[in-house]
């Protein structure tokens, strides 16, 4: 009677050739491993009514803080708040700096995630399981702004046109412009022009 060996597969001869360290990845699959790196993201999207709430207040408190800001100079405070501007949203959202944040109309989901960039909703090759077309295990960044946006109080901004992203912006600080904008929005409704002025 023989015996017959055990096949050996293409996964196991692979495996061997391996080099041997001391590093073992955790016991997930690859694929678990690149879903992971999107939870930060995906929580941010599904507290995006929390997240409205609080950046309602967040943006309240720069623009008090806008004598401050013009005192010291935009210029000059610009380095630091973009650090932490930076870090934080970066940390929750994966912002990638594009300066001209819409994550109020897009659900908290960042459309510069989007391996096409796309800031006016999705295109037309979203995956049945909702998922990216380009990046197959990533779950398509509109598809997240539509959640998130029905969370939110003022989430039919998602139905907004957005306009084309002005690549000079990137890297400045959204939080010192939307600031500077809205002081300056502030300050023309106190002071309206007076059309019998001359001019
Ligand atoms: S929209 Fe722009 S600023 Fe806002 S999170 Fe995305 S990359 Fe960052």
């Amino acid at each position: 009677m023989s015996e017959t060996s055990p096949a050996i597969t293409q996964a196991t001869l692979v495996k061997k050739a391996a080099p041997k360290s001391d590093y073992k990845p955790a016991d997930v699959s690859p694929q678990r491993r690149v879903q992971r790196s999107f939870a930060v993201r995906l929580w941010s999207v599904r507290h995006s009514r929390l997240l409205e709430w609080f950046y309602a207040r967040f943006s309240d408190m720069f623009l008090a803080l806008h004598p401050l800001w013009k005192r010291i100079g935009y210029g000059r405070v610009e380095g630091p708040i973009k650090f932490v501007e930076k870090r934080v949203k970066g940390f929750m959202f994966d912002c990638r700096m594009c300066g001209q944040c819409i994550l109020s109309s897009t659900g908290m989901s960042c459309p510069m995630n989007c391996p096409k960039q796309l800031r006016n909703g999705p295109c037309g090759g979203v995956r049945a399981n909702g998922n990216c077309e380009v990046e197959p295990d990533m779950p398509c960044v509109w598809v997240k702004a539509w959640e998130g946006s029905r969370n939110m109080v003022h989430g039919d901004k998602v139905l907004d046109v957005q306009k084309p992203v002005d690549q000079s912006l990137r890297e400045t600080s959204a939080w010192l412009r939307v600031t500077a904008q809205a002081a300056a929005a502030r300050e023309a409704a106190r002071n309206p022009p007076n059309p019998g002025a001359p001019a």
